[in-house]
């Protein structure tokens, strides 16, 4: 009786041990700590990857906007490439990009805060401080107030 209540004993003292390793063991290297570094990382690649479609995306706009520059409205009926402006492949390919002028408003205000925009050199935008994109609602109020 008394050799297995030693037994016993010595089992108990065993397996304390070897928790109290264990806890040693947790503590030396916290699982949460490992498990925020694999986060952070995750995290990074993905803001690095969501930075860089925003740029392509970005950049899409950029040469968009460039193209409708170049056959930009010059009194309403002909095209600045000197074609009539229904007929001119790209002038129509530019005006049925749905999103355009609104990006454009977007990259003008960015433009005046003196933030980083995506504007093509020569928009009228950069060029006039007082243009104002069709799909800025600002638009429609300077035009009811007869300017
Ligand atoms: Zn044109």
């Amino acid at each position: 009786m008394a050799q297995v209540e030693a037994e016993g004993a010595a089992r108990l003292a065993e397996a304390e041990g070897r928790v109290a390793r264990a806890q040693a063991e947790l503590a030396r290297r916290p699982e949460r700590i490992v498990e925020r570094c694999i986060n952070e990382g995750d995290m990074q690649a993905a803001q690095a990857e969501a930075q860089r479609a925003f740029q392509s995306r970005s950049y899409a706009w950029y040469h968009l906007s460039a193209l409708g520059l170049l056959h930009a409205e010059l009194d309403g009926e002909r095209c600045r490439c000197g074609k009539v402006r229904r007929s001119c492949p790209e002038a129509v390919l530019v005006d049925g990009v749905h999103g355009l002028r609104a990006w454009e408003a977007r990259q003008v205000k960015e433009a005046r805060a003196g933030h980083r925009h995506y504007l093509p050199d020569g928009h009228p935008a950069l060029v006039d401080h007082r243009w104002l994109s069709t799909a800025d609602p600002e638009y429609w109020l300077a035009s009811q107030d007869g300017g």
